[in-house]
């Protein structure tokens, strides 16, 4: 079975237009832009002679062949902001192809083939990750539609999930998902992998083992804000307690402690396993002040993540503690406050065992690796269906990015492994 890299090439163009504005592409999560990337899709998908439905929530279904316990596979087709094309949008595509490659394959389907593209993967808009996918397996509450954008992305004041989802024509009369392990056989994600470690061992596919869990938490930095001018160094360097210090200090100690930590703690066969800590503070907001003033209040946001869970413990209580230390003989008062977490998962053994026959059968030799991403494929996988996830080179390993760029080549074969692996599932009795 073959793909069509026409068919993957002018649809990652076509979709990566949807939501572009000037420059920039950004596809937020149930907006008008994910809505026209919907639409396309569904288009393709009856192209490719699949049957169509959307769920209560908006998420898309393509299916073909009899009834039965579904071979699902798909991903998302929203973006971040100022986005590249690939993320999510590659392992759409993927699915549909690889159904068509299968139903023409003339395999003997003894279960339907999905191909789905979920709603609000990525966290930018609401502060939560997984929106379409979660619903859909029968986590949405009342208390996941109350939240707020983070910010007002289309004007006026922030919206509820809830209003967004209704305006993208979703029906909350009843919250039920519609999918369950019983109705799912296995789910299976070709995603690209966002990081550069196919790249830089020369491998072309990835077979997923598990994907990293997250701690976020946020400190707030409390110091007094004096005149830039009038108060000598020696009056805002901080002698213990709060009185006269300047946070800018102490943030940048912080900041400086946090690579050191994580140095420390990525001993080598961690890092060869793949299973060491990343650790980032991309958000720091500094509250108030003025260029003369000294830095008073400031919030930093932490982003760790790693597939071990002791590991991702103990670096966040042993980071805290340290920056509370730092705080402390800087005369900064620091807060601590937990903002979202998720535990490390593994994926189906089973699931890794068949992704890997699939690969021998074509002959390509696959890297067995973890997701230091998170991906849709944990949310059938929680409720317990087979899942299984599929990485393609990210070039450089960039991603969440204009630059994100995948060869053509390695995704058409990343398809041809999913089809394949697809096939042998629907097959089976
Ligand atoms: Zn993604």
């Amino acid at each position: 079975m073959k793909a069509r890299k026409a068919f993957l090439e002018q649809n990652l163009e076509a979709i990566g237009r949807d939501g572009m504005n000037g420059s920039k592409r950004s596809r937020l999560a149930y907006t008008r832009e994910e809505n026209d990337a919907f639409s396309r899709t569904m288009r393709l998908m009856e192209g490719a002679g699949l049957r169509t439905s959307r769920d209560r929530f908006g998420n898309l279904y393509g299916v073909i062949g009899p009834r039965g316990r579904s071979v699902m596979s798909g991903s998302h087709l929203d973006s971040v902001e100022d986005a590249g094309k690939f993320d999510g949008v590659a392992g759409v595509l993927a699915a549909i192809e690889s159904a068509r490659m299968v139903s023409e394959s003339g395999a003997n389907l003894r279960r339907p083939l999905v191909a789905v593209a979920w709603r609000g993967e990525e966290s930018v808009r609401f502060g939560k990750t997984y929106l379409g996918s979660t619903s859909a397996f029968g986590g949405c509450t009342e208390e996941l539609l109350a939240r707020k954008e983070v910010k007002a992305f289309e004007g006026g004041e922030p919206k509820t999930l809830r209003e967004a989802m209704r305006l993208c024509g979703a029906d909350l009369s009843c919250l039920k998902g519609h999918l369950t392990p019983r109705q799912v056989r296995a789910y299976i994600e070709l995603h690209v992998e966002q990081g550069r470690v196919l790249e830089s061992e020369g491998r072309r596919v990835g077979i997923v083992t598990s994907i990293a869990g997250n701690r976020r938490f946020q400190l707030r930095l409390l110091g007094l804000g004096l005149h830039t001018g009038a108060a000598r160094m020696m009056d805002r360097m901080g002698c213990g307690n709060a009185e006269g210090a300047d946070a800018s200090f102490a943030m940048a100690r912080i900041i400086m402690w946090l690579r050191e930590l994580a140095n420390e703690l990525n001993n080598p066969p961690r890092l060869r396993a793949l299973e060491d800590i990343r650790m980032a503070c991309p958000i720091i907001v500094q509250n108030g002040g003025g260029l003369t003033t000294t830095m008073q209040n400031v919030t930093m946001k932490f982003d760790f993540r790693s597939v071990d869970r002791g590991l991702l413990e103990s670096a966040k209580e042993g980071f805290v503690k340290d920056a509370r230390e730092i705080c402390k003989s800087e005369g900064i008062a620091c807060e601590c406050e937990d903002l979202a977490g998720e535990d490390p998962f593994s994926l189906s053994g089973g699931m890794v065992e068949r992704i890997g026959d699939a690969c021998r059968e074509i002959g390509v030799e696959a890297r067995l690796m973890p997701s230091g991403a998170g991906h849709d494929a944990k949310v059938p996988a929680k409720s317990g269906v087979e899942t299984g996830m599929i990485f393609v080179p990210s070039k450089k390993g960039i991603s969440h990015n204009p630059l994100e760029d995948t060869r053509l080549d390695d995704l058409a074969l990343g398809t041809e492994v999913l089809a394949e692996t697809m096939r042998r599932l629907a097959e089976e009795k």
